[in-house]
């Protein structure tokens, strides 16, 4: 079968670039291994600009339940300090969203292939991509958008994350006197190890969501129990939280070998990639999303003014360098133990500081793209 674009991943970058394709006429298949939406690891922010995209796509995030989130917290050892956001944010869990996205991609016109799994991805003689899924049925298009997330296809791969990063998500029903506490923020808690966030979602639901380095997963032997209970001790701000929590899932999700800080340099020819597959921002700044649904509103309209998918993608990442390098940066002192003393105290007494390093960090910048 021989396609305009197949959009390799149904997630956030996929369906924003498949909606956009479609919208303006093209035609387009969307392959994705999941059957129906499920949980994945994320904090579940959305900044001010991944909500304007999704609205620009037709998602409107407060009919599904989005809660707003209007502060943002910062918790290590014993001390902790708030700034009001300096942009408007909400959080929504991604089962929701994701299964929005798909939706509207078939209203759309794209046509949706769920429960597919992609295996191989490889150029022909005739300049054409052929994919190959799960059950040995072909693909062929002339180009394609790789969305695959923290997947890598074989031939496609990532570089290899040094730091061995391992991600946790897990969902609360905080104690109603915690809940009120938390209201409406976001709050960043700091270990010796990693870091962690946690946010009121939709239905009366606290996702935290934390990533540590796999030495110190392996410290609490490797085991959730011993890692939220290291956590604690580094943290008492997060014991305080979830004093009394009741866990929502039987056991947590995770992920592991995340490449912060990896921007793609080049990619083949007619093969645009975008989001995770772009771009790894580090989870902190909340911005994946926002980065996922601008490198696929990007590559759209790469692609249909013609733009080789060899200009665009180191076009993209001249323009995404110097926020990654300041996340980067950021992440660093997170990291660091005289940092992370010192830090909420500063902020305590300079609160400016979270804003400004909260606006420095978003990587969007529409202007800076347009082919
Ligand atoms: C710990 C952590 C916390 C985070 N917190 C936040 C946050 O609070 N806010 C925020 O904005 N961002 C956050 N992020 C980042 C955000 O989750 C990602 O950047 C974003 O989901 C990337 O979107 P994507 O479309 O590239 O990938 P995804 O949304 O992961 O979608 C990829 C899709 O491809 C599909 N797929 C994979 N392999 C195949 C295959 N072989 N064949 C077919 N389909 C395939 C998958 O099933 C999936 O649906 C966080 C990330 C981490 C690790």
């Amino acid at each position: 079968m021989q396609e305009e674009v197949l959009i390799l991943g149904g997630g956030v970058a996929g369906c924003a670039a498949a909606i956009a394709l479609a919208q303006k006429g093209r035609s387009v298949t969307l392959i994705e291994r999941e059957r129906t939406p499920r949980h994945k690891v994320c904090g579940e922010f959305l900044s001010g600009e991944a909500l304007e995209d999704l609205h620009a796509l037709g998602i409107d995030v407060v009919s599904l339940g989005a809660v707003p989130i209007n502060y943002v917290r910062l918790a290590a050892a014993q001390r902790a300090a708030e700034a009001p956001l300096p942009f408007p944010a909400k959080s929504l869990t991604r089962k929701a969203l994701d299964k929005a996205l798909i939706s509207r991609a078939i209203a759309v016109g794209v046509r949706v292939e769920l429960g597919r799994s992609v295996q191989s991805l490889n150029r022909t003689a005739a300049s054409t991509w052929q994919v190959t899924l799960e059950d040995g049925s072909i693909r062929e298009a002339p180009t394609v958008f790789l969305a695959t997330g923290k997947h890598d296809l074989r031939g496609h791969a990532r570089p290899k994350d040094p730091h061995r990063w391992v991600a946790f998500k897990m969902y609360y029903r905080l104690s109603p006197a915690q809940a009120d506490d938390l209201g409406d923020a976001s709050e960043l808690t700091l270990y010796s190890g990693g870091y962690g966030g946690i946010q009121p979602v939709e239905d009366g639901i606290t996702n935290f969501c934390c990533v540590v380095q796999r030495r110190y997963f392996e410290r609490a032997g490797l085991r959730w129990e011993g890692l939220i209970a290291n956590m604690q001790k580094d943290c008492p701000h997060l014991a305080m939280r979830l004093a009394g929590a009741q866990p929502l899932l039987d056991k947590p999700i995770a992920i592991t070998h995340i490449p912060y800080g990896y921007l793609r340099r080049t990619t083949e020819d007619s093969l645009y990639c975008i989001g995770d597959q772009a771009a790894v921002i580090p989870s902190f700044t909340g911005d994946g999303i926002s980065v996922a649904l601008h490198t696929a509103r990007c590559a759209a309209a790469a692609y249909l003014a013609r733009e080789s998918s060899s200009v665009f993608q180191p076009k993209l990442r001249s323009a995404m360098l110097p926020q990654m390098r300041l996340a980067q940066a950021a992440a660093n002192g997170l990291n660091n133990a005289l940092a992370r003393a010192v830090l909420p105290f500063f902020l305590r007494v300079w609160p400016g500081a979270m804003q400004v390093t909260a606006r420095l960090t978003r990587v969007t910048q529409p202007a800076a793209l347009a082919p």
